[in-house]
């Protein structure tokens, strides 16, 4: 690893904490918070914390969040999906008024949220973090109801990722195990590659002979060499990964036959298919025009406010804000980003410099880590720091007797994010 790559993951614990605002600053007003997942439950916290004065209410639709992150371990059968899902109840006691009701529209002229029941919550500043809204029909064939069929385990307020488990349970020894995965943009661009080898580790274990095909809208993932690489090393014969180029891009499912239709009119059947289709940022976003055509939201990359509505803050995988990736990690940096400007723009102080970061850990088998490091800052554009970051060496890079070692402590210090980020949520 190389010297700068391993002092950002050596400052990034500490960075959960940016940006540094000493406490009780002042800001009052009222803050409100649609969605209470990574984005939103980190802002909620951070601002309770970090400005005392500021009146903060956090509306979310379910009463538990169960996280994405680590889904992919209940699929191997190394987590419980309880031990991966969190209550509101600590936020709450921390003086945060939770309010459980589905966000139904914004009045931005009158800074209200109208909820499910027809109430409204009125703001001075809003926070919108909805994540992602799926797709339906944008891969013919696959709606709501083909994804009992063909679950897509990608948004568990839409789906739990138990469905997919109890579907790769009940598979035959020596079935096949199909997946298509989207083009980018799309939540998590390593989760794909994770969960395949999640997939692969419970099947080396209780299902030797099953097969995985892996269907890909492009023609190149995150850390692909290095997924490679491991695949090869843990899983020999077990995975088949086709690109874009290699007829890999599905347009139809046929939730019937389970099969995967191609581009080019292959058709791919699968004993169990997980499809993760293409996605946008999530309806209440889109409602409130704070989405362009894209389907995603463009921010103000210095501060996070909506490009498109000004008042109004997007943070999370529902902004634009390449080349910051669609991760949790990337979500809880916006939110703390987002409140500091909040509080400076509510007591009429200029916002603070705008510094990001992201690290996102991939499990690929037992006692095996790898991760990608980046720090970004926004100004008129959003940019990835030169030097900062980068990716976990490849097995070449490594004397062969530190690399069992070295993949080892990157799967620990997955956990330690894990830990320490739905601590810093819900603990
Ligand atoms: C398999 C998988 C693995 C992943 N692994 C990682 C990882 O290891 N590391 C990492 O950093 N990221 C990971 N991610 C990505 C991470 O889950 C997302 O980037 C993150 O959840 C985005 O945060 P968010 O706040 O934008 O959305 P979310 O966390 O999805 O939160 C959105 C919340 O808004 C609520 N909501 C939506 N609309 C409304 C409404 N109208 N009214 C009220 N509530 C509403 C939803 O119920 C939900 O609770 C993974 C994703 C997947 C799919």
């Amino acid at each position: 690893m190389n010297a700068t790559r391993r002092a950002v993951l050596a400052a990034i614990p500490a960075a959960f904490a940016a940006p540094r605002i000493a406490r009780a600053q002042g800001a009052a007003g009222r803050v409100v918070i649609i969605g209470g997942g990574f984005g939103g439950a980190s802002a909620a916290r951070f601002a309770r914390d970090r400005f005392p004065a500021l009146d903060v209410t956090l509306i979310e639709q379910s009463r538990t969040f169960t996280t994405c992150p680590y889904g992919n371990l209940v699929l191997a059968g190394r987590r419980s999906i309880e031990s991966i899902t969190f209550t509101y109840d600590r936020l709450a006691a921390r003086g945060v008024r939770v309010i459980h009701q589905r966000a139904e529209a914004i009045d931005h002229a009158a800074r209200r949220v109208r909820l499910a029941d027809g109430s409204a919550v009125p703001y001075d500043r809003l926070i919108v973090s909805p994540g992602i809204d799926l797709r339906w029909g944008a891969i013919e064939g696959y709606d709501e109801a083909a994804s009992a069929r063909m679950p897509h385990g990608w948004a568990p307020y839409v789906q739990p990722i138990t469905v997919l488990e109890r579907q790769l349970r009940a598979m035959p020894e020596g079935g096949t195990f199909v997946m298509a995965i989207p083009d980018n943009p799309f939540r998590c661009p390593p989760g794909p590659y994770e969960r395949i080898s999640m997939v692969a580790e419970y099947f080396k274990r209780h299902k030797p002979r099953a097969k995985i095909i892996a269907l890909d809208a492009k023609n190149g993932f995150s850390k692909q060499p290095l997924f490679q690489e491991a695949w090869e090393a843990l899983y020999p014969g077990m995975i088949e990964w086709r690109g874009a180029s290699n007829d890999g891009r599905v347009v139809r499912v046929d939730p019937a036959a389970m099969e995967c239709i191609t581009e080019f009119g292959d058709r791919v059947r699968g004993d169990v298919v997980n499809v993760i289709p293409p996605q946008s940022a999530g309806r209440i976003a889109r409602e409130a025009g704070l989405a362009n055509q894209s389907g995603w939201c463009p921010i103000k990359p210095a501060t996070f406010e909506s490009a498109q509505v000004p008042g109004i803050w997007v943070i999370g995988d529902a902004t634009i804000a390449a080349p910051m990736p669609k991760s949790g990690f990337a979500a809880s940096s916006h939110a703390k980003h987002a409140v500091a400007c909040i509080a400076a723009d509510l007591a009429g102080r200029p916002p603070p410099p705008a510094v990001f970061f992201n690290t996102c850990y991939s499990h690929v088998g037992e006692d095996y880590g790898i991760s990608i490091v980046g720090v970004f800052r926004g100004g008129d554009r959003l940019v990835e720091v030169e030097g900062s970051g980068g990716i976990s060496p490849r097995d070449a890079q490594l004397p062969p007797d530190r690399r069992a070692e070295f993949r080892r402590l990157e799967s620990l210090y997955a956990d330690g994010w894990y830990e320490a980020i739905t601590g810093e949520m819900f603990g």
